[in-house]
């Protein structure tokens, strides 16, 4: 579904060029999840923002490489058309909720607005599909949150509001950067399981920006390990997680605890049974 091949980033600074993204391809396939792992800093939020044409800053450059989503290379399009690709067939989970939302409108204006923007509905039909969608995100209570504004729900409810907003027009593949980053550790694993069951009820594809090998290991079926914007290694997630082979990808998953008393032993099986999955089709 998305192939990014040989891509590269540089932004062009006052102090010299930054190469943010160097020759980088990784793909996501149909309902794939796939992390983008690294540490700050290493160009993944780079590499995301590119895929959206987001980046956002006359400084950057790409200057090499194609992105293409179903065969459609995204960089050779106008900034009109790529707005109809964001949202309707590539969703936005970024990282920071609270930037993604606006608080002078309750949540409710701004989720008939985003499915009005992809859907030709009214406004009341909107709002009856803005109440499905926060259903979707297991929002207690949507009619409620639908009334409130952004700083009247917790963060754990923002990011969901966020996630909704983002599967609004059920887009085929996710992009979250990050998207639990902000949050405590229970909420976060709640925000990961809501995203792992809306992969398995949609069939959503996910490319899952993250700096923690045990978001990989938690819900990824493959994994990009980026570092200073090139890639260093690829592979399933049991692969790379039972053998990585970069010493970088090695003091990364160190760096995780316990992940393999918890984690591992449900990482197998899954990434096995996906594995088997894509070879078949
Ligand atoms: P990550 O998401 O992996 O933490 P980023 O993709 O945000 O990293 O950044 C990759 C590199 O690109 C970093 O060196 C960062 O400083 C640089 N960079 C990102 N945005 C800009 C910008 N607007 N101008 C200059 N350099 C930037
Ligand atoms: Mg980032």
């Amino acid at each position: 579904m998305l192939d990014i091949n040989n891509l590269s980033v540089d932004f062009h600074t006052d102090g010299g060029v930054v190469h943010a993204v160097k020759n980088v391809s990784l793909s996501v396939g149909e309902g794939e999840i796939r992390g983008l792992v690294g540490e700050s800093g290493s160009g993944k939020s780079v590499t995301s923002m590119t895929i959206l044409g987001l980046l956002g800053t006359r400084r950057a450059k790409i200057s090499s490489g194609e992105i293409l989503l179903n065969g459609t290379n995204l960089l050779e399009l106008s900034q009109k058309e790529l707005v109809k690709i964001r949202g309707r067939e590539i969703g936005l989970v970024s990282q920071n909720a609270l930037s993604a939302l606006d608080p002078s409108f309750t949540v409710g204006a701004q989720m008939v607005e985003v499915i009005r923007l992809h859907q030709k509905l009214s406004k009341a039909d909107a709002y009856k599909e803005a109440v499905r969608s926060l259903e979707l995100v297991a929002m207690p209570d949507p009619e409620q949150k639908l009334r409130a504004y952004q700083h009247q729900l917790s963060g754990g409810q923002r990011q969901r509001v966020v996630i909704a907003m983002a599967l609004a027009a059920r887009p085929r593949l996710l992009l979250a950067d990050e998207p639990t980053t902000a949050l405590d550790a229970t909420v976060q694993k709640q925000i990961l399981d809501l995203l792992l069951e809306i992969n398995k009820e949609l069939g959503t594809a996910i490319l899952m920006v993250t700096h923690d090998f045990g978001v990989v290991s938690h819900m990824c079926d493959t994994v990009t390990v980026m570092r200073q914007g090139s890639i260093v290694e690829q592979g399933t997630a049991h692969q790379v997680l039972s053998a990585p082979e970069h010493p970088y990808t090695r003091s990364l998953i160190s760096s995780v605890p316990k992940l393999h008393l918890d984690d591992s032993a449900r990482t197998v099986p899954r990434g096995q049974r996906r594995l088997n999955v894509f070879q078949e089709a």
